[in-house]
């Protein structure tokens, strides 16, 4: 089926507007009217080719939320009218031992990602959620339980949510541990709420001054501008966790400096080209680790977006039209932006 699209030809290209086709659902397929998708600083990456191996046309957008127009014959968890969403992930081998663990994001054989991803829909390659219509197969598509008027901010959770819960989860914040956010974009400002929720103590790392008072109210108990050295040396060797979303080369040693022992730094930010090398003194004195984490499985993200759900936690969100998708990211690239752009398609 025809459906209408804002995506690029080339990563010199702006995003545009362009018509793609949909398959027609399949019997475990999930037919949604997507009604909006969050912007993703992955997208930029993406559609710019930024980190190589971009297939054109490229139709981003990893943050879809919307409702189900249409269900294969074989489908048992949806139905018509459902508010559902979708994140980076359309498919998987579903048998490896991570697909077995609902850590699809980790598949061995390759995960199929919303864009982007090996698809045998024309042309090719799979076309993201910057788009009217979306079919994907039912186990990769997500409840909602948010209030419906809440839905264009829950779109973000669907990559900056569950990008920030899964390490949180998996290092354990809670009450008693002292985390780090660093970087208050799309990620962290989710980050932040959801480490907070979790009951941790949660200090926010920025470049910008402008968000310091913000950060407190999206639930930080303390905020440090990351420039000031007198700021960062308050907190040495005090940390349990640092989680790092900044999207920009930047000296990881500043970090790791303020881990305690057996501490962890992880990093999901992905700039496209490499951080200065981190010292390995800075990493054996006091035993501490540099790790990473991408997204979240499947399951996890139900649970994140449930956890979201119980605690009203949604995305601090600015609306859009698709026309003025190059213009936010520009915007994004500045770091101006509060805290997510979602596109309304209905602007399509
Ligand atoms: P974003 O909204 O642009 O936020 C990034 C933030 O990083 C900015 O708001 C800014 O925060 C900070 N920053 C930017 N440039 C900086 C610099 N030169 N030095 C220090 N801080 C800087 O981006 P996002 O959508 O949150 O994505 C962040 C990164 O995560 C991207 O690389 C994206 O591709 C990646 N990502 C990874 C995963 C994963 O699974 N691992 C999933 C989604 C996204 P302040 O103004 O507070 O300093
Ligand atoms: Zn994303
Ligand atoms: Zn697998």
């Amino acid at each position: 089926m025809s459906t209408k699209a804002y995506g690029a030809h080339a990563a010199n290209k702006p995003v545009e507007a362009l018509a793609i086709e949909r398959r027609a659902p399949g019997p475990t397929d999930v037919q949604i009217d997507i009604a909006y998708c969050g912007v993703c600083h992955s997208d930029l990456h993406t559609v710019r080719s930024e980190w190589s191996g971009t297939l054109y046309p490229c139709v981003p957008g990893h943050e879809i939320v919307g409702r189900v127009s249409a269900v294969g014959g074989e489908v048992t968890g949806f139905r018509i009218g459902d508010i559902v969403g979708v994140g980076c992930l359309v498919d998987s081998c579903r048998r490896c031992a991570s697909c077995e663990d609902g850590l699809e994001q980790y598949c061995t054989n390759g995960f199929v990602g919303t864009y982007n991803g090996p698809s045998a829909d024309a042309p090719g390659h799979t076309l993201g959620g910057y788009s009217q219509r979306i079919v994907v197969e039912q186990r990769f598509v997500l409840k909602i339980r948010h209030p419906e008027e809440q839905l264009a901010a829950v779109a973000p959770l669907l990559c900056a949510g569950i990008t920030t819960y899964s390490p949180l989860r998996h290092w354990n914040a809670g009450p008693g541990k002292k985390v780090g956010i660093v970087g208050i974009g799309g990620l962290g400002h989710m980050g932040i709420k959801i480490a907070h929720a979790m009951g941790a103590y949660v200090v926010a790392f920025t470049t910008s001054a402008s968000k310091r008072e913000e950060a407190r109210a999206l639930g930080a108990d303390e905020v440090v501008i990351s420039t000031d050295a007198a700021q960062m040396q308050t907190h040495a060797a005090s940390f349990d966790f640092i989680l790092n979303t900044v999207a920009a080369p930047h000296r990881l040693d500043d970090y790791t400096a303020l881990l305690k022992r057996d501490g962890t730094l992880c990093l999901v930010g992905v700039p496209a080209s490499p951080h200065p090398s981190p010292s390995v003194a800075g990493l054996i004195f006091g035993r501490k680790t540099i790790a990473g984490s991408l997204i979240g499985g499947i399951p996890e993200t139900q649970e994140m977006l449930d956890f979201c759900a119980r605690h009203g936690i949604v995305a601090d969100i600015e609306m859009i039209a698709a026309q003025d998708i190059e213009a936010c990211y520009e915007r994004m690239l500045r770091s101006d932006v509060k805290y997510r752009f979602v596109i309304d398609t209905a602007t399509m």
